[in-house]
């Protein structure tokens, strides 16, 4: 693999590392703050098990800030775990996670979609089919946005607001209806 940090180097290291095609990826529709935020949890990310780590994974729920940062010991840090982790969490917000080579993307990216299914609450089911694309996997089935922000489904903290943003759930795909 060639091993220096010219922009023009090939893309010659494994497949579903950035040094290799997966790093061809281009980043799209991120602000300037959204790949600070990156950064940021890329670090909490790469803490290991702990306080950090736990409040980073749970996507836009999480309730760590910049400054949060400070309380991490850098020596107890790996430079390459923080930079896997900071484009694992660019992927997370571009809707692409994991990137990997060959992998078909997210139902969620998908503008067609071949199948209808129902959202978990009963009511919502009895009255409404959803494409795959406009619900998300909630505790092994399917859920419309309207009933997980609505209904009470996720957990919350103490102002109300979902740990696990909608957007965060994984989307659905046809293997998960087959199971
Ligand atoms: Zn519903």
């Amino acid at each position: 693999m060639t091993n220096n940090l010219n922009s023009k180097r090939p893309y010659d290291g494994q497949s579903h590392t950035d040094a290799g095609e997966r790093g061809k990826t281009l980043v799209e529709g991120l602000t300037m703050r959204d790949v600070a935020d990156c950064f940021a949890r890329a670090l909490f990310q790469s803490s290991g098990e702990g306080p950090f780590y736990d409040a980073s994974a749970v996507g836009d729920g999480c309730r760590l800030s910049n400054q949060d940062m400070h309380r991490i010991d850098l020596n107890t840090i790996s430079p390459g775990a923080w930079q896997n982790s900071l484009t694992c969490e660019i992927e997370k917000m571009m809707g692409i996670f994991p990137n990997l080579p060959g992998s078909k993307p997210p139902a969620r990216q998908k503008g067609t979609v071949g199948a209808l299914v129902v959202c978990q609450n009963d009511s919502c089911a009895s009255e409404i089919s959803y494409p795959l694309d406009q619900v998300s996997m909630f505790e092994g089935a399917p859920i419309c946005q309207q009933c997980y922000e609505d209904g009470d489904y996720g957990a919350r903290d103490d102002k109300d607001n979902l740990l696990v943003h909608w957007g965060d759930l994984p989307a659905v795909s046809l293997e998960d209806l087959r199971a």
